[in-house]
């Protein structure tokens, strides 16, 4: 069965910059998993790698500088002349789309330095970038499909084209970008993993609900040590590290 990793949004304004995560509620810092990644990278067979990248125009409707450039549909609980970071507001944008957005800090504007993958983080050869997030009017966080589902990124046919069958996802947030990630490639058929110590999150409520819903929908949460044997165990059940599988199944031990 063939396999790919997926990184996703490794990106300077998440790690340091803007957007740390670090300064977030939860208070992961995102600079530890540089290194997982790179040894996830290094030192398992994978038959397909993808890095994303959120990659703003700088007129971007996630940006709280911007909420009052775009008018309030009249479901916003939140003025958009008062909004904060992290609050959701709702927005009508072209004649009347209702479109629910959470506020960000300004973050991965195109073609500056928030914008860049990790210094320290390598790129495999042969790999593609995706970048996503490119529409002014809406967000896309995960990386097949921005936030209303209405235009979808190259991934799947790229993943199709190399006859990719599982799909494991790591990086940056795991409750934003990651879970948003694992829900379309769950969705779309693909064995899908969430590599947990190779992610850091943005909430810690969210983060948990997020993990917890991934298992019930089937999605194999492991650990970068686990990697290699659900590589090559291919197919057969991989225990967590709660000794149960995520769909809540005792391993199978013939
Ligand atoms: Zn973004």
């Amino acid at each position: 069965m063939k396999s790919a990793l997926v990184v996703v949004d490794m990106q300077n304004d998440f790690l340091s910059g803007s957007l740390a995560l670090k300064e977030c509620p939860a208070h992961e810092n995102g600079e530890e998993i540089v290194e997982v990644i790179n040894s996830l990278l290094e030192n398992s067979e994978w038959d397909f790698i993808a890095y994303t990248q959120d990659w703003h125009p700088s007129d971007h409707i996630s940006f709280v500088t911007n909420a009052k450039k775009f008018k309030q549909h009249v479901d916003s609980t939140v003025n958009v002349d008062e909004a904060e970071v992290y609050q959701k507001v709702v927005f009508s944008v072209d004649n009347g789309i209702r479109r629910e957005q959470v506020l960000w800090p300004v973050h991965c504007v195109q073609d500056t330095w928030g914008a860049q993958l990790h210094k320290d983080l390598h790129i495999a050869k042969g790999s593609v970038m995706i970048k996503k997030g490119i529409n002014s009017k809406l967000d896309s966080y995960s990386a097949f499909y921005d936030n209303d589902e209405v235009h979808e990124t190259d991934l799947r046919g790229i993943l199709k084209t190399n006859g990719i069958q599982r799909v494991f996802v790591c990086g940056v947030a795991t409750d934003v970008c990651v879970a948003y990630t694992v829900k379309d490639s769950k969705k779309l058929g693909f064995e899908t993993y969430l590599i947990e110590d190779a992610c850091r999150g943005v909430h810690h409520g969210e983060i948990s609900k997020c993990k917890t819903k991934m298992r019930l929908d089937g999605v194999h949460c492991i650990t970068s040590q686990e990697v290699q044997l659900a590589l090559v165990t291919d197919g057969k059940p991989i225990r967590n590290v709660k000794g149960v599988n995520c769909n809540g199944e005792r391993p199978n031990t013939n």
